[in-house]
Parts: C-alpha cells; structure tokens; sequence
C-alpha cells in the first residue's frame, strides 16, 4: 500500500466516534467460544512489576530500582523490591493461572538479572529462574510468551547513556542473543519491546519514567535507537530461533478531533502520527510519519546511511496494547505536536481511577487501524483496568472491571468477526503489581494481592474470565 493511500484510511479512523457513551456496557451475549478454539486467551505481566527479588542471586541494579528510590518519584513513595515477590511465588502463581483456564502467560524478563551490567557477564542464577518460570508454564499446559523489554533497563548501561546513546542497539541485539539461545528451544513466541513511545517519552521527554530523564535532546535520539533496536532484537531473535513467532508491542490510542475544524483535526493528525505511528511504520518499512508530524525532521542527526534498511524488520505479529482514547484539539504553545489532549474530566465521559477515558469502541478502531499494515496476526496484548479494589469479607467484587472488560472484548470480536486476524487477547495484567510512578495504588489485576502477607484471592473479575474463555 502506497503512502498517500494509508493516509487516508488511517485519518477515516481517526475521526469516526461511531460510539455514545450510553452504549457503553450494552452487552451482547457472546463468550470465548465465539472467538474460535485456536484464539489464544492469556494475562501479560512484566518483571519490575511484579518479581520483587530486586538484589537476588546476582541481579545487577536496574534504572528502576534506582529511580523508585529517588525522594518523589512514587506517587505513594513505595518501590518494587518486593511488589508480588513473584520470584519466589512463581509456582503457586502459575497454579492460579492454571485455574483461571488460561493458555498464555506473558512475562518480561529482566535485562539486569541476566546480565547485570547489561553487557557481559552472564548471571547463570538469573537464566535459572526464567528457565524454572517457562519449565512450570509449559508443565502447566500454559504457554510462556516473553517480552525482551519492559522498560528496565540496566542501570550500567543508563549510565553510559541508556536509549540516547547508538551503542545500546548492540548491547540490546547481544543480550536477546543470549535470552534466544537460553529459551529459544522452549519459547516460540516473543515480544521485542513494549511500547517503545512509553519508555522513550516518560522516560526521556517527560521524566517521569525512569531514567528521569527529559527534554527533546534525550527524547529524539532515545526513538530512533529503541526503534533501530526493535528491527535488530527482532532479527537476532529470528536468527537464532528460526521456528519462532517474533513480535513487538505498540501502545495505541485512536485519536479524535475535538470537531471537524480543520485545524483540530490536523492537530489529531499529529497525535495520531506519534503516539500510534512512530514505531510501526519504520518497522513496515514506511519510515518516520514526518509528513504528518513535522517536528520529527529533528531525528535527522541520530539517522545515519543505511539506517532506513536497518529499522526494518518482517514481525510475524504485532500485539497492540489500548486502554484508552485521546481527544484532541489544536493548541499552538504545546511543543511537537502542537496539540493537546483534552482531559476526560473536561469532556464528562466515564472514566478509571487513573483519569483515563473508558472507550471500548477505540479498540475495535485501533485494530482496524493497525490492520491496515497487512502483518498476518494481531495480538491485543495488554488491555484492562485499574479500580480501588478493596477485599471484603475474602471477596474482591471487581463488577467495574468485569464490565470493562466484556465491552473491550465485545470490540475484539467485532474486529474478528470483520476479518481482521486478531489471534489473541491478554488481560493486563494477572496480579495486581506496582503500576509504576502511581505506586501500588491502581489496581488492576484479576487477582487481588495483599502486599502484607503476600496472600492472592481471584477477584470476582478472574472468575469472570476464567468462565468466560473456558
Ligand atoms: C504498560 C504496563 C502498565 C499498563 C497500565 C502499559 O502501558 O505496558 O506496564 O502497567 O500500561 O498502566
């Protein structure tokens, strides 16, 4: 497909609403069964949030664990030393997983707990547990799928610069050498990178990720490098594991023009070109969306010959992860994208307890959207819902979830049922763990975890979904 002929088809996406909130919970009365038997339901998780075991059996220090401890970083002033101690608990874990009928587990591996200073030394303790988390998974009938990177990077390699400095394209290249050649013969599906404009833009443009870090100096080139580095993960990966699945994960948001103005409109053009093209397209080999987000001309410096070929790579999937929509209305002062993202408070929509629009039909847009780049399946690898969920009486009544959920998934289908491949859906996340800047305060797993005694209990929503894909 032609540049100009994408264009036009992403923006009719962008700009369809299709949708009033009173719709909202309006089920159908479908389940797992309507997704065909091969559909693969499964829970994503990711090493900082949930493994705790922060200095154990060798693990180097990652940017996270530096930064959590950092006066202000935490909303609640916690850290995931410990969060669901899954390192130590992997077993009885992977038992709840089992009875909540589940076919996939996602889980991340930390960079830094197998080569602690993210290049060199391999630390055998740390391939040990991967390989005693993927050996429980496989003898459990659930299928390991692995992330290569959830955002923590090794504190070493930070210090060297991180996703600023070019090298870290081979560093990354040489470590999914060695997770390929530990796992590969066990694990056939693998994600490179989650959502490279999360760790790239609060990491390196906001601050308020890890590193820390901000401002458009540490923001350009920390996006062409994690972009360089998706291609370069990926193709090691194949390399040495050449029956494998290999995949990447991309944040989404279908974005909407707060009216037909033109120049709201073209405010939402940009938006979209950031937060839901600048990683894809490279990859397809359509290169950076510069004709709808000017501002990106500035990775001109960081591109260097050859470099068009080397942000290629063929993913056999493509998993997109979407929580929410964006509203958007031109605004001149806002930097790059010359735009800005109207709250949901303003816009009287329900919302989560993060602040976060509630919009199902979103996903059944963003698949359409990202359909358009003809990969052969599509995965929706995280999508779900933080509460204030509190235990009463050993019961977690997560109805909000539950019905966050079934809207989602009531999209998912749709999607499928259009004939767009999408092979399988995983709930972010299986446990509730530390959501990051936000602390431990957003829950949002299926499984309420009591932070004290470390004790599990299924919510009301695992339940659910365990009846639901059974
Ligand atoms: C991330 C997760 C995060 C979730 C909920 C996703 O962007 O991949 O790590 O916990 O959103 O905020």
């Amino acid at each position: 497909m032609n540049r100009s002929e994408f264009i036009r088809l992403t923006s009719l996406g962008v700009l369809g609403t299709g949708f009033l909130s009173s719709d909202l919970f309006a089920f159908t009365n479908f389940s797992g069964k309507d997704f065909g038997s091969d559909f693969k339901w499964g829970v994503a998780t990711a090493a900082f949030q949930n493994e705790g075991g922060w200095l154990e059996d060798g693990k180097g220090i990652s940017i996270w664990d530096s930064f959590s401890l950092k006066k202000g970083t935490i909303k609640d002033n916690t850290n995931a030393q410990v969060s669901c101690d899954f390192y130590h608990r992997y077993k009885e874990d992977i038992q709840i997983a089992k009875k909540l009928n589940l076919k996939v587990f996602r889980f991340s591996v930390s960079w830094s707990r197998i080569l602690p200073v993210g290049t060199g030394h391999v630390n055998k303790e740390g391939i040990n547990f991967y390989n005693r988390v993927i050996n429980e998974c496989i003898n459990n009938n659930i299928e390991p799928w692995i992330t290569c990177y959830h955002w923590d990077l090794p504190q070493a390699l930070e210090d060297k610069g991180g996703w600023t400095n070019r090298e870290i394209v081979k560093w990354f290249g040489d470590y999914c050498e060695v997770l390929a050649l530990n796992f590969g013969d066990r694990v056939k599906h693998w994600m490179v990178l989650n959502e490279p404009l999360a760790f790239t833009g609060v990491g390196y443009m906001w601050g308020i990720h890890a590193p820390g870090k901000r401002g458009f100096k540490n923001f350009y080139p920390a996006i062409h490098h994690a972009a360089l580095a998706q291609a370069e993960g990926g193709r090691t990966l194949k390399k040495f594991i050449s029956d494998s699945k290999i995949g990447t994960t991309f944040s989404c948001s279908p974005i909407h023009a707060k009216n037909s103005s033109i120049k709201h409109i073209q405010a939402a053009k940009r938006l979209d070109a950031l937060f839901n093209r600048l990683f894809i397209e490279p990859a397809a080999g359509m290169g950076y969306p510069v004709d709808d987000l000017p501002a990106l001309k500035r990775l001109k410096p960081y591109i260097l010959p050859g470099d068009d070929e080397m942000l290629k790579f063929n993913f056999d999937f493509i998993g997109i992860q979407n929580y929410f929509r964006v509203v958007a209305r031109s605004l001149k002062v806002f930097p790059m994208v010359h735009a800005y993202q109207i709250p949901p408070k303003k816009r009287n929509v329900p919302t989560t307890n993060m602040n976060t629009e509630i919009f199902p039909f979103g996903m059944y847009e963003m698949l359409r959207q990202f359909n358009q780049y003809g990969f052969n399946e599509i995965y929706v690898t995280e999508n779900g819902t933080p509460g204030n969920d509190l235990l009463i009486n050993g019961e977690v009544d997560d109805q909000h979830r539950i019905n966050y959920l079934n809207a989602y998934l009531e999209n998912v289908l749709k999607a499928k049922n259009e004939g767009i491949p999408v092979k399988g859906y995983f709930v972010w996340t299986f446990m509730d763990n530390f959501e990051w800047a936000e602390g431990y305060k957003p829950r949002m797993g299926l499984v309420y975890v009591d932070f004290e005694t470390q004790q599990r209990i299924i919510k009301k929503s695992g339940y659910w979904f365990a009846n639901f894909i059974k």
